[in-house]
């Protein structure tokens, strides 16, 4: 195998494809102790190695600041462990759960939430603890939407999947199947139509949502890879994670939502990033993310505009964190900001 055919899960593989230099390899040695890596051919071959700055390259090459704690930050940023009633499962909304079927990713994103819980080290969801997690969902007949995720789904057989969707499929209650994925553009030529056809369940309707966070990620085999499952049926919805030196400058932002519409993707989400520990380097401000959603939305297409949401830490939820574009005067009267800025009043005076 050529060096370009495999993953790069370690320093000494980084620094072979010059992702990152010498000097720095004792600095990252307690970072690739701590925190899993890896960075697919796909992924690898979008990083420009001269580029210190490289948008990609920062989603995945460890950097020593991964090491550096600020207040706040939580191993379980949004709770998911108070909201396990069984392994596998969480149970955060009534009509919805997610269900984590793995702990491994194709490419490890050094901002990921759920950096504590995931990676080859954390232990796989066993046979008994499926069985267990799926009597849950049968025996909780109000969840209508199950949640894959992980970890990425994805990186399990065809064989494997198959056998997951048709189990929920078995579950009457259970009408929406959503996976959450990064592998159309980590490792596109996964998506074989042979794994499409397993996500599909004759009754049920799934839905694919992909995460990514910068235009680059979307190049020709990504692009191909969703239009796979969009041709199969399955709708497209995007996440994206706003990440400072990434994706928080309005051309950029703006480049990913028309690069999702334009694959048929409709933007879902926009996440404030997570107090994930050993990530403060990619922190935004929440004034930063509104300001860039107003140009967004002064901008561009309605189809191109995701929800920005915060994940309360603690467990409490997602709520969309704005920018808001109603203020209540008195009873009945409004206030309302119009797409250039301009404020007008509602209803209007007579
Ligand atoms: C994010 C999340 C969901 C999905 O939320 P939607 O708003 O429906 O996308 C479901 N359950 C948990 C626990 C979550 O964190
Ligand atoms: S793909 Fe998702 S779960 Fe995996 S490391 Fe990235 S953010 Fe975390």
């Amino acid at each position: 195998m050529n060096a370009t055919s495999k993953s790069l899960r370690n320093l000494s593989g980084l620094k072979r494809s010059r992702l990152i230099r010498d000097d720095r390899r004792a600095a990252l040695a307690d970072v690739a102790a701590r925190y899993a890596i890896a960075i697919t051919p796909a992924m690898a071959g979008l990083i420009d190695p001269n580029d210190p700055d490289d948008p990609i390259a920062r989603q995945f090459v460890p950097d020593p600041a991964e090491l550096e704690s600020r207040p706040g930050e939580s191993a379980d940023p949004i709770g998911d462990r108070s909201h396990s009633p069984v392994d596998g499962i969480v149970h955060r909304y009534p009509d919805r759960v997610l269900l984590k079927l793995t702990h491994l990713c194709a490419v490890y994103c050094r901002f990921c939430f759920r950096r504590e819980m995931i990676g080859p080290r954390a232990p796989a969801l066993k046979s008994e603890a499926l069985d267990e997690a799926l009597a849950y969902i049968a025996g909780h007949p109000e969840i209508w939407e199950v949640v894959l995720t992980g970890g990425d789904p994805l990186v399990l057989s065809p064989r494997r999947l198959k056998q997951v969707v048709a189990r929920l499929a078995a579950i009457s209650h259970v009408a929406v199947i959503r996976i959450h994925t990064r592998m159309p553009v980590a490792d596109p030529a996964r998506i074989t139509p042979a794994l499409v056809r397993t996500l599909k369940a004759r009754g049920k309707a799934t839905y694919v949502v992909l995460h990514a966070n910068h235009p680059r990620e979307l190049k020709p085999a990504a692009r191909a890879a969703c239009a796979r499952l969009v041709d199969a049926g399955i709708p497209m919805l995007s996440q994206s994670v706003l990440l400072r030196g990434i994706n928080d400058d309005a051309e950029t932002l703006a480049e990913l939502m028309r690069a999702f519409v334009a694959c048929r993707i409709k933007p879902y989400y926009l996440h404030h990033a997570d107090l994930a520990p050993g990530t403060s380097h990619f922190a935004t401000t929440i004034e930063r993310g509104q300001e860039l959603m107003r140009r967004l939305r002064g901008r561009h297409s309605g189809l191109c505009q995701p929800t920005y949401v915060l994940d309360i830490p603690g467990g409490y939820g997602k709520s969309p964190i704005g920018p808001n574009y109603l203020v209540s005067e008195a009873p009945q009267r409004y206030r309302v900001t119009d797409f250039n800025g301009a404020e007008h009043c509602y209803p209007p005076p007579t």
